[in-house]
C-alpha cells in the first residue's frame, strides 16, 4: 500500500508531534448491517483543522460511515479512533448533524429546546439544564444566527433556518469535530451558500467532516475530498482528478459531467 504509506508520512511531517493524534482515523474498516458489509476496507485520516468532504451516490455508505465514526455501528473489521480514543470515548468531542428527515419538522418544539437538546449528553443524570447548558445553547444559536428566533417552533422555519438550528444543536456540546450528514439537502440555493459560509467560519475553530451526494458547493469549500461508494478513493490534494472519476467508483453523475475539466482546483484553504 505505497500510496497509503506516503499519505501517513506526509501527515507526520506536516503537523503532527508524537503526542498529537489525527482528529479521525479509520484503518481498513469494513462495516454494515446484519453481517453484510455496506462499506469495505475504508482507510481515512482527517487531521485537526481539516474541512474534509466526502461525496458519493445515495446508498454509497456515507451515513453508515458517520455512524461507524460515532461508534453507533461497530465495525466488522478494522480500527476507528477519534483523537486517539475509541469512538465510545472520543465521540464526546464530536458534534453530529444527522441526515435530515422530514419528521424532524413535525415535533412541536421551539428553536431554544432543540439547541438545549445538544447539551443532553453533557448533563449526566440530572434532569435539569444548568446555567452552563443555557449559556452553551445560547452561544450555539448565536453562532448560527438564529438566537433571535429562539421562541419559534421549528416547524415554522424555512429549510435553511431549520438546518441552522440543528447545526446549533450539534454545536451546543462545544465539539472539536463536526460531522455533517447532507447538511444542505433540504435547503434552497441561497440558504446553501450561507450555510457553507458558516461552515468555513466554524472550520477556523474546529475540524469538519461533511458527507454529501451533492457535489455542487462542497468542492469550493473543503480542503480535502474523497469519493465513497462502498469503498473510498481519497486524494491528498484538494482537487478532483480524472483518476478519482475513472476508477469505477461511480461518483455522482454531475461530478462526472464536470470531469472534462482535468483538475478542478478547490478554493485555497
Ligand atoms: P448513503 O448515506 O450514502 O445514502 P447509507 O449509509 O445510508 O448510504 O446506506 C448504505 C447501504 O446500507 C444502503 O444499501 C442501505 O440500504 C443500507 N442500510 C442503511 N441503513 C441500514 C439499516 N439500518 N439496516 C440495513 N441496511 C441499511
Ligand atoms: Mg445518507
Amino acid at each position: 500500500m505505497g500510496a497509503e504509506h506516503s499519505f501517513q508520512e506526509r501527515g507526520a511531517k506536516r503537523s503532527r508531534s508524537a503526542m498529537d493524534e489525527p482528529a479521525i482515523s479509520l484503518r481498513d474498516v469494513t462495516a454494515g448491517y446484519d453481517g453484510r458489509p455496506t462499506i469495505e476496507a475504508i482507510t481515512l485520516e482527517v487531521e485537526e483543522g481539516d474541512f474534509y468532504g466526502i461525496i458519493g451516490p445515495n446508498g454509497g455508505g456515507k451515513s453508515t460511515l458517520l455512524k461507524v465514526i460515532l461508534g453507533l455501528i461497530a465495525p466488522m473489521k478494522g480500527a476507528v479512533r477519534i483523537m486517539g480514543l475509541p469512538p465510545e470515548e472520543g465521540r464526546r468531542h464530536i458534534g453530529y448533524l444527522p441526515q435530515y428527515a422530514d419528521y424532524d419538522k413535525v415535533y412541536p418544539i421551539s428553536v431554544w429546546d432543540v439547541a438545549l437538546m445538544g447539551r443532553r449528553s453533557r448533563r449526566g443524570i440530572s434532569p435539569w439544564y444548568s446555567s452552563e447548558d443555557r449559556r452553551a445553547a445560547e452561544e450555539a444559536l448565536d453562532a448560527v444566527n438564529m438566537l433571535d428566533h429562539r421562541e419559534r417552533n421549528i416547524g415554522k422555519l424555512s429549510g435553511g433556518q431549520r438546518q441552522r438550528v440543528f447545526i446549533a444543536r450539534a454545536l451546543a456540546s462545544r465539539p472539536k469535530i463536526l460531522l455533517l450528514d447532507e447538511p444542505t439537502a433540504s435547503v434552497d440555493p441561497e440558504g446553501q451558500e450561507s450555510i457553507f459560509a458558516l461552515f468555513s467560519e466554524l472550520n477556523k475553530e474546529m475540524t469538519i467532516l461533511l458527507v454529501s451526494h451533492d457535489v455542487g458547493m462542497i468542492t469550493t469549500h473543503v480542503n480535502k475530498l474523497a469519493c465513497i461508494n462502498r469503498t473510498i478513493v481519497t486524494h491528498d490534494e484538494p482537487v478532483i482528478t480524472p483518476e478519482m472519476l475513472q476508477k469505477g467508483y461511480s461518483c455522482p453523475v454531475d461530478l462526472i459531467a464536470h470531469g472534462d475539466v482535468p483538475h478542478r482546483m478547490l478554493r485555497n484553504h
